[in-house]
């Protein structure tokens, strides 16, 4: 079973690509996968439950107390992938990664992972570029094993891409974890393709693919489902389904090299979109 977790900064499209992403794993090459959706606002995985609002793991504990069942916590959706929301606390109580270490460990306890010795994939969506313990948690002691940052060629998002690779460059060093690219997920920035090949390699990595910017994704997030399942024709569903692909075969896994902020910026800058 591979073990993925997805980074990036908030809003990036972290929980719309995971779910694309893990359709056209479904879909075109028949893999088996459980999506664990790891922040607290628990959207990780509603596109592939066709807004079926799931209870997430720790309201169920919160409500059932510790006599909880698999079933309970997990549903199946689209292409037989299963969907876990870790969930989090009542707002402003608190730390919001406490809800990933635990879901975590209540689905190794009740056996989610050896149960279906079918699972091909675990996917974690990881709230984003907060670096606290509990959002490194996947990454720590092996329960994420390949990690993937969703990024444009916007600059907070590239800085906060730069800072994961900080946080996976400290844990590779003491675990397996091993960043396996960067995802581009466009917003029609200039020389954006460019640019973010560029950070991909000044990081010692890859940009795995790029996903163009395309109203479908809203159409079919309005429809609650994956553009794969609302409409498997459409180009942005062949996007998506490459996307898969890629992934499925990739086999580039490294220890990334993190940028120093000047260097960041003059790549911004060569790409002509600061001021020097
Ligand atoms: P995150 O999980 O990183 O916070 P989301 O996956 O919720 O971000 O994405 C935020 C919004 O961006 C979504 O509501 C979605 O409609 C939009 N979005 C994401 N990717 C694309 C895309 N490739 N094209 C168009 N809209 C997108
Ligand atoms: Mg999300």
């Amino acid at each position: 079973m591979r073990k993925v977790a997805i980074y990036g900064k908030g809003g990036i499209g972290k929980s719309t690509t995971t779910q694309n992403t893990v359709a056209g794993l479904a879909e075109s090459l028949g893999r088996k996968v459980m999506v664990v959706g790891c922040d607290p606002k628990a959207d990780s995985t509603r596109l592939l439950l066709g807004g079926l609002a799931q209870k997430t793991v720790l309201d169920t504990l919160r409500e059932e107390g510790e006599d909880v069942e698999l079933d309970d916590i997990r549903k199946m959706g689209y292409g037989d992938t299963w969907s876990v929301e870790s969930g989090g606390p009542e707002p402003g109580v608190g730390c919001a990664g406490r809800g990933i270490i635990t879901s975590i460990n209540m689905l190794e306890s009740l056996g989610a992972y050896e149960e279906s010795e079918a699972l091909d994939y675990v996917f974690y969506d990881v709230l984003g570029d907060v670096v606290c313990g509990g959002f490194a948690m996947p990454i720590r002691d092996g329960k994420a094993e390949e990690i993937y940052i969703v990024c444009s060629g916007e600059m907070m998002a590239m800085y906060a891409a730069n800072n994961i690779c900080k946080g996976i460059m400290k844990y590779a060093e003491s675990g397996g974890v091993r960043l396996g690219g960067l995802i581009c997920n466009s917003r029609n920035v200039d020389n954006e393709k460019e640019m973010i090949e560029e950070l991909a390699k000044k990081l010692g990595t890859q940009m795995i693919y790029f996903v163009p910017r395309h109203n479908d994704v809203q159409r079919a997030e309005i429809n609650r489902r994956t553009v794969i399942e609302w409409n498997p024709e459409c180009g942005q569903a062949e996007h998506y389904r490459n996307l898969a692909k890629a992934i499925d075969a990739n086999k580039m896994f490294v220890v990334p090299t993190p940028l120093e902020i000047e260097e960041l910026e003059q790549l911004l800058m060569d790409y002509g979109l600061m001021e020097a």
